[in-house]
């Protein structure tokens, strides 16, 4: 494998641990939690495995200052705020949405960790001041890097082909595979592709012998299979050989993200609700809530069945339970 520029400060392995109560609260499979919420960086999610490559990369090409873009309340920005303090960046977040009173959860941290948030309030204007952003910084003798949205390049999307190797060891070690014996599903919250995109990959080049399904969280399945078979065959590249992913290899379901992005709805939080209080373990309210939501409900409709194993890969976001819009509507 050809050299890939990585650094190392996600907490890894992160644990895989049994959901008993849950699957016997449902009648349903076998549910097991791979914990992408402890991977280490300002509270974990899924961005740190993403942003070990995309930091390094940074730094590589020799820049002072990390530029991204997200929603108001984006995971990904928070923890690329770190990732900037941490590792000596400048960082500018450009944030879409209305600014509220008060910050709070993911917004206040940025500006904690020492972020720069620029608001656009029209998400049709975003790109246009992610770009002027980058511009104008240039203009000002920086050498600025743009984190793409999501943290989701070829690039980004690595993590998560290392996170399947990860998971297949886990699998093959023998106290583990007593433990949890051989998974049937990956079930996980998808957007902007990276997450799915590097499952995608590490499931052909590791070997994962289960399927890999994205919940949807605001694109349509049609969407969803161009962009991520295309972003695993770009990041397929990196690792040293294309390999060729079709939209048939993408497996996503768009059925709960109707509502639209961070829309707080019954669903996510029925699962949200079941997981506090009968594992006692945290979703948070737009990725995680929804994905969950998503695979009760095809519990209950007997999609998947009860003799199987599923594993819900955790990606991280609980710092968004306490945005005020969606605490107030968590009990
Ligand atoms: C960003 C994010 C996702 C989605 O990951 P993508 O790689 O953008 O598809 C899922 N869960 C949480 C908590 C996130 O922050």
């Amino acid at each position: 494998m050809v050299n890939i520029s990585r650094l190392n400060f996600a907490h890894l392995p992160t644990p895989i641990e049994e959901l008993p109560k849950l699957s016997s609260i449902l009648n349903g499979p076998r549910i097991v939690v791979k914990r992408d919420d402890q991977t280490g960086l300002a509270f974990g999610g899924n961005k740190t495995r993403k942003l070990e490559f995309l930091v390094a990369e940074a730094r590589e090409q020799g820049a002072d200052l990390l530029i991204s873009g997200g929603a108001m309340q984006s995971n990904h920005c928070r923890q690329t705020a770190a990732a900037a303090a941490r590792f000596g960046f400048e960082c500018k977040l450009v944030l879409t949405g209305v600014k509220p009173q008060q910050a709070s959860a993911n917004l206040l941290l940025d500006q904690l960790f020492g972020a720069e948030v620029i608001i656009v309030e029209d998400r049709a204007f975003r790109d246009q001041v992610l770009q002027k952003t980058f511009d104008d910084a240039i203009a000002a003798g920086k050498k600025p890097y743009l984190v793409p949205y999501g943290g989701s390049s070829p690039t980004g999307a690595l993590g998560y082909a290392f996170a399947m190797e990860e998971l297949v060891k886990q699998l093959t070690d023998f106290r583990s595979l007593r433990d949890f014996g051989s998974l049937d599903w990956i079930v996980f919250g998808t957007s902007s592709g990276g997450t799915h995109a590097g499952l995608a990959l590490g499931q052909r080049v590791f070997g994962f012998k289960g399927r890999v399904l994205g919940i949807s969280i605001d694109e349509p399945e049609d969407h969803l299979k161009s962009h991520v078979s295309e972003l695993a065959s770009q990041a397929s590249e990196k690792l040293g050989e294309r390999i060729h992913f079709t939209r048939d290899d993408v497996l996503a379901n768009d059925e709960y993200c109707q509502a639209g992005y961070g829309v707080f709805g019954e669903g996510e939080r029925e699962a949200i609700r079941l997981f506090a209080r009968h594992e006692g373990l945290l979703l948070d309210p737009v990725y995680t809530g929804r994905a969950a939501a998503g695979m009760i409900d095809l519990i209950r409709k007997g999609f998947f069945k009860k003799d199987e194993t599923i594993l819900f890969w955790h990606t991280g976001g609980q710092p968004a339970l306490f945005a005020e819009k969606y605490s107030s509507s968590l009990l």
